[in-house]
């Protein structure tokens, strides 16, 4: 029985690796020094681990911006664009975030983590060839320590099938198949991780009798380990239990269901990836080691280990750095290094060994924090649940039906056709964000900060009226962050100081720590939005993030259901909602960005998800008046399998990116007969451009070919907080032109 974890993050428990990395890309440091920077950072994680009692420890889990590109440089699959750069360091950063001659190469999710992989782009004719320096580099340090690392490398099918493909993917395998034998032959003496997460996404046929001859013949030339995280995927399990391979490391949190009889019947190790790697909350060492030692009465001892359930990567560093936490909630939360601690305790439990005194005080610790979570005033708050324990039918559901609905909003709200508007944002300016520290930091006084605000509130309402848009807002100037901003105003909910998480490259992202019942003691937005109505005859947009999007992008308890957690948000956004319609709000919008990557990633989960997704978005918005208009908005342009949801989210008008030029998704809401109505991004955000009022022109007539123009609204593909004012004025202005005059023609 032997412990280990799946990869270790590598930005550097002071974001050291992304300093070092920025410093780098401005010039500041020569790529020595950023190669140093690397090497201590590598040596000192690989201490940390050696330290905590770790016996399987990874190498080429490091990364410089991210471990599926540098696979790619494993398997020399770079694509032609690139080839003209020498210097290998300069390439790398080329394909990952692009240079003055090369654009980056694309950059998308990792399964549903907030983790972004950058997307290796393939053909069959490529030079596939090893490259093993990364590797050796890192074995290299191992070794200075002491340690006999596991190897870490992505499979060759997750690999494939993540990639953009030209030509045949399985073809490609083929090829690659005899690269990754010369790859893990150097290696034959060191355990191999074969990262294969892919199978958790309901694979089909073909992807298993792929995967069957792929790990028959990889599995005879080392000890292998095949992977899989985020799920469990038994078909895999299945499969591999006939193949060659040593053994698997399964994740024991996310896929209870886990099912390990045909491995452990084919003489198959298991890992048992029971602490969590991608929440933060402390593992129940005493639960977990009775269901370990559960396990080990039918098999034996030699074929389990203990781990965590994925790559670490997806916590924070340590908890050293929270001087500022209150002490109950930092007793409830590990990050990486106090997990490590964990799979060290869980071990020797299971093993009766004795505990040491260090190991003692953690058990007894844990089980302070498991019992005091349980009964904590902090967490539990029975005026919250009681709320939610009564909702009805009738929370969940508007009291008129959408086709009635929206004749009193057109009689009430009295816009015209081809109504103009926006997502919510306006620029986030240095000196913008300058005042919001100020006043945090206690430089500035809330009368002067609030002033302030309200002067750039002033200023953008006179904007929009200059440029006659018609539904107006106040520009979320107050707000560092969408999910931030109410996060720190809802109680249940807490912010670490140190807890980073990298998201993709040098970028990391600090999420709220959801932990208790959640509640709103105090309005949150009424003061800025009804200031800004009271300075227009027009029609404010009230803009609030919806239940979902502040889940998806937190750490969420698991002390109780996800669905218990997303209702207590719910209640707490609609107070809100409420707080503003009693305000004299007419339209409020509800923005649900992340609804889409909290879906599961096991079609069987799919529907659960949406029960309660669903769900809590309409009781966020179903107890205000029929004339009261509810929008909401979803940044990203792939709705052909969530069309239901969509539908069901029973919202007056939605916006949403449409990045497609040939207005391909909006066909989908036309055959479909989507109900309500829809602003379907008539130019993009993300680029600095500035669309002219012709081309606005030519895309709100393609809109109008596939949407009645009684349902479509004009607005941009998202919020303007990363654009300059330059750029937003005059856009916006061509924009609300383009409209008048389409609308005059018809
Ligand atoms: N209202 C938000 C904004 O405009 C929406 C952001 C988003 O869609 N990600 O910034
Ligand atoms: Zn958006």
């Amino acid at each position: 029985m032997a412990t280990y974890v799946i990869g270790f993050p590598r930005i550097g428990e002071q974001r050291e690796l992304k300093k070092a990395l920025e410093a780098y890309w401005s010039g500041k440091i020569s790529q020595d020094e950023l190669k140093s920077t690397a090497s201590e950072l590598i040596k000192r994680h690989l201490t940390y681990q050696k330290n905590a009692g770790i016996d399987m420890i990874s190498v080429n889990d490091f990364s410089f911006y991210d471990n599926m590109l540098d696979m790619t440089v494993i398997l020399n699959a770079i694509p032609e664009k690139y080839k003209d750069i020498e210097n290998c360091m300069d390439r790398y950063f080329a394909m990952a975030r692009g240079d003055d001659t090369h654009k980056a190469m694309e950059m998308t999710k990792w399964f549903n983590t907030n983790y972004h992989y950058i997307v290796p782009e393939l053909n069959e004719n490529m030079d596939f060839k090893p490259n093993t320096s990364k590797i050796k580099e890192e074995l290299k340090e191992a070794k200075e320590l002491g340690i006999k690392p596991k190897i870490n490398l992505i499979g060759p099918i997750t690999y494939v099938r993540l990639s953009k493909v030209e030509g045949n993917a399985n073809k490609i395998i083929e090829k690659l198949l005899p690269i990754y034998k010369e790859i893990i032959n150097e290696f034959k003496d060191y355990i191999i991780q074969m990262d294969e997460p892919y199978f958790v996404t309901n694979p089909t046929k073909d992807d298993l009798k792929l995967l069957e001859k792929v790990y028959n013949e990889l599995g005879t030339l080392a000890k292998i380990y095949v992977a899989t995280y985020f799920e469990h995927s038994n078909e895999a399990n299945k499969v591999l239990a006939k193949t060659s391979i040593k053994g698997m490391f399964l994740d024991f949190v996310a896929g209870s269901e886990n099912k390990i009889k045909t491995l452990i019947e084919a003489g198959k190790e298991i890992g048992i990836g029971i602490v969590n790697g991608r929440n933060v909350w402390v593992n129940d060492i005493e639960k977990s080691t009775e269901f370990i030692k559960g396990l080990t009465e039918t098999i034996d001892n030699e074929k389990i280990h203990i781990g965590s359930s994925c790559s670490l990567l997806h916590v924070p560093y340590t908890l050293k750095y929270e001087t500022k936490m209150d002490e109950d909630i930092k007793s409830w939360i590990s990050y990486a290094l106090e997990k490590l601690d964990e799979i060290r305790v869980i071990n020797k439990l299971v093993k009766n060994e004795q505990l040491n005194e260090i190991d003692k005080e953690i058990l007894e610790e844990n089980k302070e924090a498991i019992a005091t979570r349980k009964t904590s005033k902090k967490i539990h708050d029975t005026i919250v649940q009681d709320r939610v324990s009564n909702l009805t039918d009738k929370d969940k559901h508007r009291n008129m039906p959408f086709e009635e609905r929206i004749k009193l909003q057109h009689e009430n709200l009295k816009y015209p056709i081809l109504p103009t508007t926006t997502i919510g944002s306006f620029p986030q300016t240095p000196e913008l964000r300058k005042l919001r520290r100020d006043y945090k930091n206690g430089l500035i006084s809330e009368e002067d900060y609030k002033n302030q605000i309200k002067k750039m509130i002033k200023d953008l309402v006179k904007f929009q009226e200059e440029i006659e848009l018609d539904v107006l807002v106040h520009g979320e100037f107050e707000r560092n962050d969408m999910v931030e901003y109410f996060g720190e105003q809802l109680q249940g909910v807490a912010f670490s100081q140190n807890g980073w998480v990298q998201s993709y490259g040098s970028r990391c992202v600090k999420p709220p720590l959801i932990f208790g019942d959640i509640s709103r003691p105090k309005d949150m937005t009424v003061e800025w939005i009804t200031y800004a109505q009271s300075l227009t005859e027009k029609l404010m947009k009230g803009m609030l993030t919806g239940p979902v999007t502040m889940l998806n992008w937190s750490f969420v308890r698991d002390d109780q259901p996800k669905k218990d957690t997303a209702f207590q948000m719910a209640l707490a956004i609609r107070d809100e909602v409420e707080a503003l319609e009693a305000a004299g709000i007419k339209v409020i919008q509800v923005d649900e960005a992340a609804l889409r990557e909290g879906y599961p990633l096991r079609n069987e989960k799919r529907k659960e998800y949406e029960d309660w997704a669903i769900t809590a978005f309409r009781i966020t918005t179903s107890s205000v008046k029929p004339e009261t208009q509810i929008h909401t908005h979803m940044c990203y342009s792939e709705f052909s399998d969530i069309m239901d949801a969509i539908e069901d989210m029973d919202a007056d008008v939605i916006s949403i990116e449409n990045a497609r030029s040939d207005n391909s998704l909006l066909k989908i809401f036309k055959e479909r007969g989507y109900k309500g109505e829809i602003g379907p991004g008539v130019y993009d955000i993300h680029s600095p451009r500035i669309p002219s009022k012709e081309e606005i022109i030519d895309q709100i007539n393609a809109i109008l070919e596939v949407l009645p123009k009684e349902k479509v609204w004009i607005n941009p593909d998202c919020g303007l907080k990363t654009r300059k004012w330059e750029e937003v004025k005059p856009s916006l202005k061509n924009m609300v032109d383009a409209a008048k005059e389409v609308r005059a023609k018809l």
